[in-house]
């Protein structure tokens, strides 16, 4: 399998794709490792892989350097990805005792109740592109923690970053049969869905998302999905500084070049500070350099999947066709590499796919509403229901409308964050289960109930 380069579309390399037998021989392996992983003191593992954050930490600019290679993501955004990863494991690492430990519900005349949490057994790991050291940790991190063998099958398109972090994972001390990659595509997605793994967990589109959901739906494991979204926001009429909410919803829109699944995806915005906000909005991204990704100061790289031009460029076109106005960018940049122009269109309405289908790309369409209501009604009119945020002076005005999002998460004058703290989730079509926070480190667990008499 060739790894491309998607900047200059040249080959950096070729890996060895698993198949049939060697992804069998890998699950032997995880099968043989788990239980002796699983003896192995809490406390031993949580040192384990506090040093492989250590080591991330220690191979910043080489992985860095290795994941913008690959996936197209600026430089810097590569190094904040990874020291994003650390923060996580930290908070994971620092309160895996805390959830993983028994539960005593009640101690009364003899009798003692408490809860165990057990590890699943072997997981398997399915994962994304866009944020593969942020999507893997919230999966494996945990999972290792609780005490479970891991089979991690990154994207295809960021071979080369899942296989430096197994490198790091075996030298901070995890075993050879504790954790194993599968590296390949669909097919040999596919081999890993008919093995008997105790669970999966799922991060990529929803379509994908929904086949291995109902392909593996026999087995009886639990099956976790974080999927894709349309995220909506909308600024309240009462925003103070609309220059620096201009410049944050921006950059919650085009970071890693909109392809972020928190990404901000469709923008409404009151009609009293409409005029401002646009006018600022477009300056904003105006000023975004766009260029190689490895070069310092860039902003924009360039698309991680060559499709995803097309897939981007049809939206703006058929957004432009049915009476929206191109307010920035809208096409190719002509020359080597998967370049698309910042784009922000305007007009537009939920008749278009740029306001119902998740873009993942850099572009953002803008409309115009006349109060709180007309911006709920539109905010809710999606299959997805992952984030959605509000900027208002009033905290009380946030929540109550956000209150009416049917979605994972809400922001009130932030977006496009995740903290480990908090549950990552889904709702309709983007997932189902949780992870992060203490919710996210039970996920990996299955409670056994003692009652113990005498
Ligand atoms: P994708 O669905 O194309 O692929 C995801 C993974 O599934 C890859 O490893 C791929 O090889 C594998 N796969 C594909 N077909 C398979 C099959 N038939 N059987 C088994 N495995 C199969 O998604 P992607 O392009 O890698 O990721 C982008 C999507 O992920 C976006 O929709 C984005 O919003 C979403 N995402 C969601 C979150 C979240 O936390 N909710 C995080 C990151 C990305």
């Amino acid at each position: 399998m060739n790894v491309i380069n998607p900047a200059t579309e040249e080959v950096i390399t070729s890996v060895k794709e698993d198949n049939l037998a060697s992804i069998e021989f890998k699950y032997d392996l995880l099968r043989k490792g788990q239980e002796q992983w699983n003896l192995v003191p809490l406390k031993e593992r949580i040192a384990v892989l506090q040093r492989f954050a250590d080591l991330l930490k220690e191979n910043l600019e080489q992985n860095a350097t290795i994941l913008t290679s690959e996936v197209g993501k600026p430089l810097q955004q590569s190094r904040n990805e990874i020291n994003g990863a650390r923060n996580r494991i930290k908070w994971l690492t620092e309160n895996a005792e805390k959830y993983l430990a028994d539960d005593i519900m009640n101690i009364d005349k003899g009798l003692t109740e408490k809860i165990v949490y057990e590890p699943l057994g072997i997981i398997c790991n399915i994962s994304a592109w866009n944020y593969p050291y942020l999507v893997g940790v919230n999966v494996f991190v945990p999972a290792l923690l609780a005490g479970n063998a891991v089979m991690y099958k990154p994207s295809e398109f960021s071979t080369l970053t899942g296989l430096e972090i197994e490198k790091l994972l075996k030298k901070a001390g995890v075993p050879d049969n504790v954790f194993q990659v599968a590296v390949g595509a669909a097919d040999v997605g596919e081999i890993l869905l008919h093995l008997p793994f105790n669970g999966y967990f799922f991060t990529g589109s929803y379509k994908t998302g929904k086949h291995i959901h109902e392909k593996v739906a026999h087995k009886m494991v639990p099956c976790q999905l974080e999927l894709g979204g349309k995220d909506p926001l909308y600024i309240a009429d009462d925003v103070a500084d609309i220059k620096n909410v201009a410049a944050g919803t921006a950059d919650g829109a085009f970071y890693n070049s909109g392809q972020s699944c928190c990404a901000v995806e469709r923008i409404y915005v009151n009609e009293k500070v409409y005029d401002a906000y646009v006018d600022e909005f477009v300056k904003e991204v105006k000023g975004f350099k766009l260029g190689i990704p490895s070069e310092e100061g860039v902003y924009i790289g360039p698309l991680t999947r060559r499709p995803q031009l097309e897939f981007v460029e049809n939206q703006v076109k058929e957004a432009v066709a049915k009476g929206a106005t191109l307010a920035a960018g809208g096409k190719r940049v002509t020359g080597k590499g998967y370049f698309f122009e910042p784009t922000v269109l305007l007009d537009v309405t939920h008749d278009m796919s740029v306001m119902r289908e998740e873009s993942f790309g850099p572009v953002i369409g803008i409309m115009k509403v006349k109060d709180d209501a007309e911006a709920i009604k539109l905010m809710q009119d999606t299959e997805y229901g992952l984030t959605a945020g509000v900027y208002s002076a009033s905290k009380e005005r946030a929540e109550k409308i956000l209150g009416k999002i049917n979605a994972g998460t809400g922001y009130w004058n932030c977006c496009d964050r995740v903290s480990a703290a908090l549950p990552w989730s889904g709702r309709k079509h983007s997932g189902l289960g949780s992870t992060l926070s203490h919710i996210g480190l039970r996920a990996f667990t299955q409670p056994k109930a003692y009652h113990l008499k005498g």
